[in-house]
């Protein structure tokens, strides 16, 4: 069986949890703090806290942002629910635009025209690790004051081309970035988010919030010799990493340079060997852009039945999975509160016709040739009738 992913942990992850372990100092302590400059270092940021996912890290980013009741954030529907639901964990309305049918990103034109004066942010999604038009979304929000926020769930690794050079996802490009490490992700601490930003006090803010609010951290009244009493002056959330987590995930930063070279070579292949599959599309790089591939999504042309290929596939023992979901089409969206900010026909439609195929670090060419030739063999027999199932119709 061939899985849609599979995080690459091994021996330095097993003996840097235990190393944790066996110290005794389990959160909030030395790992979490190293993990934090590491990550800041990595993507050029002022400041990175770690949370514990980045559905935390959002909720965070808005709050600070200043996102509250009854206030609006333009955002996508075609993302992992988490990206809208964050919105209305601030008691907020998700305005959804459509997305940009190439590229599955948020389509920049379409934010000035959902911006209200109850708008206090944009929320942009890079979207399975392709980074999304920053330039043209920081102007529409400076231009109407809003703060931008970007999902960078899935987009450590990945580079943005501003003013001819190379740039990481997490500078950030925008006001605020929140990445995830869940299993599912380029590198993984089992869960476990981080929110970078270039502003002090939205650091500071975080530092409070994700500790329940509390005046004093943990490493300030262990390493005092006087007595303190911590005071709580605003409400805040348990959102805290563990020193396990963030020394698994200070091996895993170690692994990324070499994990993305590799998805990038897996990513090359796919590319040239699916120029031979009529029907089905690789996904589209702007020259401006550089993925990191968390996730390899191709189009299928309209006559190829999403899940009839998908199951042609798994009954050949390789897993898929349908392209990114629309969030306004699930019942927990079902009614209010989310307002579309414009048509969202791209939207659904790539929900209806993106698989995506396996892609992970330790995959072979032998195991990645596998999938294109059954994925070949299963187009082939939709199109000659054969495989009735995939065939639209
Ligand atoms: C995975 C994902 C999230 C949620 O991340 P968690 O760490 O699981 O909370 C949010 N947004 C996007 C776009 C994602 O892909």
């Amino acid at each position: 069986m061939i899985p849609i992913a599979r995080p690459l942990v091994g021996d330095a992850e097993a003996e840097a949890a235990a190393r944790v372990v066996r110290s005794g100092w389990l959160t909030q302590g030395p790992e979490v703090a190293a993990f934090e400059a590491e990550f800041a270092a990595l993507v050029g940021a002022a400041h990175a806290c770690a949370v514990s996912s980045c559905t935390t890290a959002l909720h965070l980013a808005l709050r600070a942002a200043g996102v509250g009741p009854g206030d609006e954030v333009v955002t996508v529907s075609h993302s992992f629910i988490a990206t809208a639901s964050s919105v209305r964990y601030c008691g907020a309305v998700p305005v959804f635009v459509d997305i940009d049918p190439a590229t599955y990103n948020i389509d920049p034109a379409l934010v000035e025209a959902a911006i209200t004066p109850k708008t206090k942010a944009i929320l942009c999604v890079h979207q399975i690790g392709m980074p999304c038009d920053l330039p043209a979304l920081v102007a529409v929000a400076r231009k109407h004051g809003l703060r931008l926020v970007e999902d960078a769930a899935c987009a450590i690794g990945s580079e943005i081309r501003i003013d001819g050079r190379w740039e990481p996802i997490g500078r950030p490009h925008g006001d605020i970035a929140c990445f995830s490490f869940h299993p599912r992700k380029v590198i993984t601490t089992g869960d476990g988010g981080m929110l970078t930003t270039n502003d002090a006090e939205y650091d500071r803010l975080f530092r409070l919030w994700r500790q329940h609010g509390m005046s004093v951290p943990d490493t300030v009244r262990h390493g005092s010799r006087s007595v303190i009493f911590e005071s709580y002056p605003v409400l805040g959330y348990n959102y805290r990493m563990t020193d396990v987590q963030a020394a698994v995930g200070r091996e895993q930063l170690k692994r990324l340079p070499d994990i993305i070279a590799r998805r990038r070579a897996l990513a090359h292949h796919y590319r040239e060997r699916l120029a031979g599959i009529p029907g089905v599309s690789p996904p589209v790089e702007p020259e401006w852009a550089r993925s990191n591939w968390q996730s390899y999504a191709v189009r299928l042309d309209d006559g190829l039945e999403q899940r009839g290929v998908m199951q042609a596939l798994l009954d050949r023992d390789i897993a898929t999975r349908r392209g990114i979901m629309c969030a306004h089409l699930e019942p927990a969206y079902g009614q209010e509160p989310w307002r579309a900010g414009s048509s969202l026909a791209e939207s659904e439609r790539a929900q209806g016709t993106v698989v995506l195929l396996p892609l992970y670090a330790q995959m072979s060419e032998e195991e990645q040739d596998q999938v294109i030739d059954a994925l070949a063999a299963v187009v082939a027999d939709a199109r000659t009738g054969g495989g009735a199932g995939a065939r639209k119709g």
